[in-house]
């Protein structure tokens, strides 16, 4: 680690980024390169025997790899979720991995400790947390790297509380409910927690609660489980589903939850971020009944991979189930004079793995270089972009929104036609009219099929996306779905 090896490194790859995003935009969004094994026949077959200079290293990126990758920052990248990457976000990534500590225990790094449960409370606070998910509140917050580890952590949690009461052998009568548009991490979860596969139940949604759990639904489910001697563990409510960026009221089936006594989880992956404005908090209306909280900032936050908040109301249940105290972190430091303080954490009892990276330095980098005003501004600007293009689709004759939008996902597709109204033919020429888009370059959009709909999401939340880049995508959607159209009228 020679400083002037780290300063010339660093500036060569800080050169080559500033230049990678001045023309992000005039890449093709979607990875022109669509041929598997293309980078491996690229590429020697071996790592080198000598050391290369990093200039010589990024003509190979630029040559080898940019060509095949789809560049997730460019504004029109309008698939999945967002990525967000930002400029504080980037250069707080370097101050996290140049620093490079290992804040497993709390002696092994007490500062990065320390911030991270104050970077968690000054999450929640934003978001209108219920004081019980605040350290300052008898709860607590991780930062984690996806929202899938926090799901398996929460499910062990709730296991081992369950078991601690019922015996092991109750494991087989444990069951975990989620709805149809639940993120599918819930259901890996539950198996590698050791949940009967078959104890996993998926509850049906409809349209008519725009794809939201209902509370008759969870009630349903539950008492037939109960009627045959299973125990309701936990239970999932989602803000912003994957799909189609549905939202679980999460008073009313939490309250439901609550009467059988199970773990409920709040996933606020996507749009957890939308609840630093006033007027989305009360999508989290009733989270005071979570056991849980998860929301990930490198969606939507301006926030580089990887980082996602997970809050508990009772950080013991999560400890207990995670915790192990090997020898060999005995000798860092952490005399009995420590141990045992409430600011004494030690966050390797809080997840799944023992090494950590210090992302806490980095979301407060970013909370601090952005403010809560200019994170607001950020998640305003992409709903009213993502408002300006649903209306244009309701205004279209020709297109239809399929969901009605909550945060900044359209959900849309080519209206069934006269005479051809069936699914069948309208999910072709949908299919038809996304292949065309994405093929040119000029955007990249992602699909969900609901109630056997082919339908478009435009997911609009990429830190460079502007409206404008929204107003060019509905021109660029317009002008295939007439040569779409065309080609099944010939
Ligand atoms: N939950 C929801 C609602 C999501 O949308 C996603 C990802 O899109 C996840 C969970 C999984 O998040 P991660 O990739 O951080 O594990």
């Amino acid at each position: 680690l020679d400083p002037h090896a780290i300063a010339g490194d660093s500036q060569a790859i800080q050169d080559f980024l500033a230049e990678y995003y001045r023309n992000v935009d005039k890449y093709p969004v979607r990875a022109a390169d669509l041929e598997p094994g293309r980078v491996r026949k690229l590429l020697p077959d071996a790592a080198p025997e000598h050391g290369e200079p990093m200039d010589h290293i990024l003509e190979d990126v630029r040559r080898e790899i940019l060509p095949g990758l789809t560049h997730w920052q460019s504004p029109r990248f309008f698939a999945f979720f967002p990525a967000n990457a930002s400029s504080a976000g980037l250069a707080a990534e370097m101050l996290s991995v140049g620093l490079n500590v290992v804040p497993f225990v709390w002696a092994a790094s007490p500062a990065a400790a320390e911030l991270e449960s104050v970077v968690v409370d000054w999450m929640a606070r934003l978001f209108g947390l219920p004081r019980r998910f605040l350290f300052f509140g008898g709860g607590g917050g991780v930062l984690q790297g996806s929202t899938c580890e926090a799901v398996v952590c929460t499910l062990a949690a709730a296991r081992d509380r369950a078991l601690g009461r019922l015996g092991h052998e109750a494991i087989a009568r444990l069951v975990v409910y989620a709805s149809d548009q639940t993120h599918a991490t819930f259901q890996k979860g539950a198996r590698l927690v050791g949940i009967k596969p078959s104890n996993f139940r998926v509850i049906r949604t409809s349209a008519a609660s725009g794809y939201g759990l209902t509370a008759e639904a969870v009630r349903a489910a539950v008492d037939r489980d109960v009627g045959l001697g299973l125990v309701p563990l936990y239970l999932c409510a989602t803000v912003g589903t994957t799909g189609l960026g549905a939202v679980d009221p999460v008073r009313e089936i939490g309250e439901e939850a609550r009467r059988h006594g199970m773990w409920v989880h709040l996933d606020a992956a996507y749009a957890g971020s939308a609840a630093i404005c006033r007027e989305f908090q009360d999508y989290l209306d009733g989270a005071e009944l979570a056991d849980s909280v998860s929301m990930n900032p490198h969606k939507w936050f301006l926030t580089n991979m990887d980082c996602c908040c997970l809050w508990v109301a009772r950080p013991r249940d999560l400890i207990s189930a995670l915790s192990t105290d090997p020898e060999y972190l005995k000798n860092v430091g952490a005399d009995d004079d420590v141990a045992g303080k409430p600011a004494a954490i030690d966050y390797k009892d809080w997840q799944i793995s023992m090494s950590r990276r210090f992302r806490a330095i980095k979301l407060w980098v970013i909370l601090r270089r952005y403010g809560a005003a200019g994170m607001r501004a950020h998640i305003r600007r992409h709903v009213a972009a993502a408002k300006w293009f649903e209306q244009r689709v309701a205004a279209d004759e020709r297109f239809e929104v399929v969901v009605p939008r909550t945060f900044s996902l359209v959900c849309f597709r080519l209206a069934p036609r006269v005479g051809r109204d069936d699914d069948d033919a309208t999910n072709h020429v949908n299919r038809d009219l996304l292949a065309a888009v994405n093929a040119s370059g000029r955007a990249f959009m992602t699909h969900f099929v609901v109630d056997g709909k082919f339908v478009i999401r435009l997911a609009v939340g990429g830190a460079s996306t502007e409206l404008q880049h929204v107003m060019e995508v509905w021109d660029l959607l317009q002008g295939k779905a007439v040569e779409v159209l065309q080609h099944y009228q010939t």
